[in-house]
């Protein structure tokens, strides 16, 4: 399959007037889609969730049944999934993808999932005339609702300059770092920075507490200084008022400390630092915190110095 004309044309020069059909309504993707929707394109919702489409479609979006309706009438799918297994299914699985490709013959991929996985289906999809982009984000659930996400995608050049103007209603860095996973690499190197960069955090706050100084005031003084970063910014207040809701949950982030794991693994890349707060998730996992949000790694901490309210 190629794409003909009819289906260039219909994309237009900036995209405009292409249809998206979108997979996947959760915690970030929902935000992603509305942002399409408010950059004027018609979107096409699924989730195996009914409310989530529910929620889509009083919003503007048409239903879907099935990832293969959402591709039905689209220039382009994206999808924003869970994991590698949610992903294969959407392209391998019974009426998936691989048989019912979008019309506009492009799958945009921005969940973090394996890279093996995604130079996989890269290639299967391509054997049928279908291009596949892994194009995975940072920025959590606010950079979602603010279309500020950093984007990083992977895949043949054509394909991302097709689905760059879809990416810039939704973020604000978009980069093309290489051929098929190459966003993902960059996205799990990215992830083990937060990780660490979280776990920097949690000691402070341990170390500060224990020391008797007023944490509010520990964290306004970092931030102005060269310990500042993102994560203190974001998550450090809910970290001090044992704020456990989640934006990024505990599980996602070991899932993703899994794939940073298995890709040092096979390339021999030694990460002592991951491995030691890899450790640390598992052990908030244990306590139950797997759904709650990523800053609760600092209960971890209150166990560990015997703070824990439970
Ligand atoms: P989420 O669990 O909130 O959302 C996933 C959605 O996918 C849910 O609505 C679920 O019902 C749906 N789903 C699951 N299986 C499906 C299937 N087979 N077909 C259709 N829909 C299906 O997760 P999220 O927080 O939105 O994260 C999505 C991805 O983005 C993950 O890979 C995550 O690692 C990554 N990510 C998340 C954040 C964050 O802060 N939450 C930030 C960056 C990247």
């Amino acid at each position: 399959m190629t794409l003909d004309q009819g289906q260039k044309d219909t994309m237009g020069r900036n995209g405009q007037n292409a249809t998206v059909g979108f997979v996947g309504l959760g915690t970030m993707g929902r935000e992603m889609a509305l942002n399409l929707l408010k950059a004027g394109y018609p979107v096409c919702a699924y989730d195996v969730r009914k409310e989530a489409i529910d929620d889509l479609v009083t919003q503007g979006a048409t239903r879907a049944e099935s990832p293969a309706e959402a591709a039905r009438d689209s220039d382009i799918v994206i999808s924003m999934l869970p994991d590698t297994p949610q992903v294969e299914e959407i392209v391998y699985g019974e009426g998936g993808l691989l048989t019912s490709p979008p019309r506009g013959l492009l799958l945009v991929d921005m969940s973090t999932i394996s890279p093996v996985a995604v130079r996989r289906m890269h290639a299967d999809l391509k054997a049928v005339g279908v291009e596949f982009l892994d194009a995975p984000v940072s920025g959590g659930p606010v950079g979602a609702k603010n279309a500020t996400l950093s984007i990083m995608v992977g895949g043949d050049r054509d394909a991302f300059m097709r689905a760059e103007p879809f990416f810039q209603a939704m973020g604000a860095t978009i980069t093309h770092v290489g051929e098929a996973g190459a966003g993902q690499t960059v996205k799990l190197c990215n992830q083990l920075v937060c990780a660490i960069n979280i776990q920097a955090i949690c000691e402070a706050l341990a170390l500060g507490r224990a020391s008797g100084v007023d944490l509010e005031q520990l964290r306004n003084v970092l931030l102005g200084g060269s310990a500042a970063s993102w994560m203190l910014d974001k998550l450090g207040p809910a970290m001090i008022v044992g704020d456990t809701s989640a934006g990024f949950r505990i599980d996602l982030m070991l899932k993703d400390l899994r794939l940073v794991q298995e890709q040092a693994l096979s390339l021999s890349v030694p990460l002592p630092g991951t491995a030691l707060v890899t450790s640390q998730y598992v052990e908030a996992r244990a306590h139950g915190e797997g759904t709650n949000g990523n800053q609760s790694l600092f209960r971890v901490y209150d166990r560990m110095t015997n703070q824990a309210a439970n």
